[in-house]
């Protein structure tokens, strides 16, 4: 039977990043996945020359990437060039009206939208930067491992009003429904409904003003790769198209796993990429299952999903930015359909992105790429993908051409793939199809969420589910954590010393 010091099951960023922190601390590390590529939710689409993204697209907090490079004693811009983006996305309303958001002249962008409330945004601003100052370091970097570690932060979180929703707060501070929901949507992007979220969650406006929102040249997947990259010079290895079927345990502790094929791995520490769910649910036999998350999880909120739609278009469309976020005629009343709703949502919210307006290398000269993201509601709220998809799709189509810039978007295409949440759950084994896990409220945050490092000794979780949560960002603090946790447990790794000749000869 195969031996490491680390196995990671999955390869997404949370599994790669913490795989290549343990690589680069001296331990042998082997990364399993089930898939035919790594990458996870950021998985690359190729087809008719066109380059698409699957998951994630926009890359805020670029300092954390940059932090991980660190750790594996390598640069990360001299392996990706990131793109600034400005303005960060271009925001229409159902009314027609629309505003370049981000990276220039926010009072101005608003005054433009809402006279009354321009003079709020730098209000707003000043307050979630506050909440990041306190809570960002005290809440985000540490693991939270047992309730108490939870309760010496609430008398801060309530100091902060973390009590209230982004949208709440946004509330506060606006009078316009368009602006309110222009400070308001950024939840959805790590799968939380503003109308419920935490304010805390309202840092993102925030980080996106200090550390900018950045485009990948080459995809989200260039990050992919260049990981993957350093993770082998390190001597890191990974598997892929190998699922893990069981986490196996000896006297309780979490000693490797059995491979779909048969094949046994067998390690001083598991490290869990796989949705914190499925974890606990499947890969865990019944009796190591820890009986608080067998009853707690299927009770759980869970984030909505995603109706995608990845498209090859024979022309350009100039009028476009590299983002555009369409909102919903009905803000409150979407959020509520797609977070707690059954079947389609009345109305829809479209995220665009059209990464071939900043980078021509993703595209055959002259045409586009484009991808179309529809919040909906996860897998067993009654929609049936396989038989609503045609018309879905059509009425998605429809929707768009109305948007000032899409008209003609139809006749356009020349290839067309989509991902449904039936996709998230069958080829990502996700949890209810949910895009993003465990939706992040307040009670199922750091304490209250699977824990990094979990109650069966050896087996570690990362990634969206647990501490601290989606987004490339979060992923990226969870397994700076997640190998912190590894390490101090494993003690430190006997590493091959590599004497270099000169000083092995003096
Ligand atoms: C459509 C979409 C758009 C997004 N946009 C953004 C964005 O613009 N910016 C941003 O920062 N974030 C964005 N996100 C969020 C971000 O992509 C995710 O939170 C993050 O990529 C999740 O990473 P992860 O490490 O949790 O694992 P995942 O990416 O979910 O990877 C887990 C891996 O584990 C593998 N696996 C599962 N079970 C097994 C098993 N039994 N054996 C072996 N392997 C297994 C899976 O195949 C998968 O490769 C987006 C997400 C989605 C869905």
């Amino acid at each position: 039977m195969r031996r490491v010091d680390v196995l990671v099951i999955g390869a997404g960023f949370g599994g790669l990043a913490a795989a290549l922190r343990l690589q680069a601390a001296g331990y042998r590390t082997l990364v399993v996945e089930a898939r035919e590529r790594p990458g996870g939710r950021a998985y690359r689409l190729e087809d008719h020359g066109h380059v698409w993204d699957m998951g994630p697209t926009l890359v805020t907090l670029p300092s954390l990437f940059r932090e991980l490079w660190h750790a594996a004693g390598a640069e990360f811009d001299a392996d990706v060039e990131l793109l600034p983006l400005r303005p960060y996305y271009r925001v229409v309303f159902a009314d027609g009206s629309s505003v370049d958001y981000g990276g220039g002249d926010d009072a101005g962008a608003v005054a433009a939208l809402a006279p009354g409330d321009a003079a709020a945004v730098a209000r707003f601003l000043h307050s979630t930067a506050r909440i990041y100052d306190r809570a960002f370091g005290e809440l985000a970097r540490q693991p939270f491992l047992r309730i108490a570690d939870f309760l010496r932060v609430v008398p801060e979180l309530v100091r902060l009003g973390a009590h209230r929703s982004v949208y709440a707060l946004a509330k506060r501070h606006f009078a316009d429904e368009r602006v309110r929901s222009l400070f308001s949507f950024h939840p959805l992007f790590i799968g939380g409904n503003p109308l419920r979220a935490s304010s805390v969650y309202s840092i993102v406006p925030h980080l996106e003003r200090t550390e900018g929102v950045w485009y990948a040249r080459g995809g989200t997947y260039a990050i992919v790769e260049a990981m993957v990259r350093r993770f082998r010079e390190l001597g890191g290895d990974l598997l892929t198209g190998t699922p893990v079927s069981r986490v196996f345990t000896e006297n309780g502790r979490a000693s490797g796993a059995l491979l779909a094929s048969g094949e046994g791995i067998r390690s001083r520490a598991v490290v869990s990429n796989a949705d914190a769910p499925m974890t606990y649910l499947e890969l865990l036999e019944p009796k190591d299952r820890p009986k608080l998350w067998a009853w707690r999880l299927p009770r759980m909120r869970y984030s909505m999903s995603c109706y995608l739609l990845y498209l090859g278009l024979d022309r350009a469309f100039p009028d476009l930015a590299h983002h555009t976020i369409v909102m919903p005629g009905d803000y409150r009343g979407t959020l509520r359909h797609v977070f707690d709703g059954r079947g389609l949502p009345p109305h829809l919210a479209f995220y665009v992105h059209t990464p071939s307006r900043t980078d021509p290398s993703v595209a055959p000269p002259g045409r586009e790429t484009m991808y179309v993201l529809v919040p909906v509601p996860h897998e067993g709220r009654g929609i049936d993908w396989e038989h609503e998809e045609p018309a879905f799709r059509e009425r998605v189509l429809r929707e768009l051409e109305r948007v000032p810039g899409f008209a003609g978007l139809r006749q356009s295409i020349v290839v067309a793939h989509s991902f449904t949440p039936r996709d998230f759950a069958e080829r990502l084994r996700s949890f209810r199809g949910a895009a993003f896990s465990i939706e992040p409220t307040l009670w199922q945050s750091a304490a209250f969420r699977p824990r990094n490092r979990t109650e069966v000794p050896g087996l570690y979780l990362v990634g969206a589910g647990t501490h601290p949560g989606a987004g490339m960002p979060g992923v990226l603090l969870s397994a700076a954590i997640t190998a912190r946790l590894v390490s101090a447990d494993l003690g430190p790794a006997v590493r091959r010393v590599l004497v270099a000749p000169a000083a092995a000869g003096g």
